[in-house]
C-alpha cells in the first residue's frame, strides 16, 4: 500500500488535487471535511455534533474525527493506499494516525504540503465562498479557520518533518502545474517500495 497525506492551509488546492490524484492512482480519498458534511447531511448525531464547530471555523474534537477515520479505515481493507485529505489537522490527530496505521502493519510513505501565501489563500476562500455553498465560507469564519491552522494545523508538519515524511509542494500556479509537481513526488517514492 501507498498512503499519503495531502496537507495544506484551508484553501491551498487539497480538494480538487485530490480529485485529480485519486483518478489517477485509484487511492482511497479520505477527507474528514467530505465525511464530516456527509454525517451532517445525513443529520446524524456526529454530524450534529461536528456541525457547531465547523460553522464558527473551529477544529471538530479530535476523538471524533479519529474515530470517523478508524471506522473508515476498517471499512476499506483492500486499496492500493489511502489519501488523507484534512487529516491530519493536530498532533494529536497525527499520532492517532499512525497507531491506526500501524495495527494494520501499515504507515504513512509521505505527506506532501501545498506551499501558498496567505494573501492568495483569502483571495481563493473568499471567492469559494460566493460559490460554494458552504456555510463556512464567510469572511468571520474564514478568518477563524486561517487562525485554527496556525495554532493547531500547522504544528502537524514539524511532527512529519521528523520522521523525514514532509516534502513541500509548490501550490501556487495553475491547477495542472501544482498536479504535476505533486505526481513527480509521488512518482519517485511509489515503486520504490
Ligand atoms: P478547508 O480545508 O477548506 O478548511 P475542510 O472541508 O477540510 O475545508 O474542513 C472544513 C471544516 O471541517 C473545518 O473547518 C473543521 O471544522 C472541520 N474538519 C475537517 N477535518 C477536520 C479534522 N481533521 N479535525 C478537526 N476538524 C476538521
Amino acid at each position: 500500500m501507498f498512503n499519503l497525506i495531502l496537507f495544506g492551509p484551508p484553501g491551498s488546492g487539497k480538494g480538487t488535487q485530490s480529485e485529480k490524484l485519486i483518478a489517477k492512482y485509484n487511492f482511497k480519498h479520505l477527507s474528514t471535511g467530505d465525511l464530516l458534511r456527509n454525517e451532517i447531511s445525513k443529520k446524524t448525531p456526529l454530524g450534529l455534533e461536528a456541525k457547531k464547530f465547523m460553522d464558527k471555523g473551529q477544529l471538530v474534537p479530535d476523538e471524533v474525527v479519529i474515530g470517523m477515520i478508524s471506522s473508515a479505515l476498517d471499512n476499506n481493507p483492500n486499496v492500493v493506499g489511502f489519501l488523507f485529505d484534512g487529516f491530519p489537522r493536530t498532533a494529536a490527530q497525527a499520532e492517532a494516525l499512525d497507531k491506526l496505521l500501524e495495527l494494520k502493519h501499515q504507515s504513512i510513505n509521505v505527506m506532501l504540503a501545498l506551499d501558498v501565501s496567505e494573501e492568495e489563500l483569502v483571495k481563493r476562500l473568499q471567492k469559494r465562498g460566493e460559490t460554494s455553498g458552504r456555510t463556512d465560507d464567510n469572511q468571520q469564519v474564514i478568518r477563524t479557520r486561517i487562525l485554527e491552522y496556525n495554532r493547531k494545523t500547522s504544528p502537524v508538519s514539524d511532527y512529519y518533518r521528523k520522521s523525514k515524511k514532509a516534502v513541500m509542494v509548490k501550490g501556487e500556479g495553475t491547477i495542472e502545474e501544482i498536479f504535476k509537481g505533486l505526481t513527480k513526488e509521488i512518482d519517485s517514492r511509489i515503486h520504490k517500495k
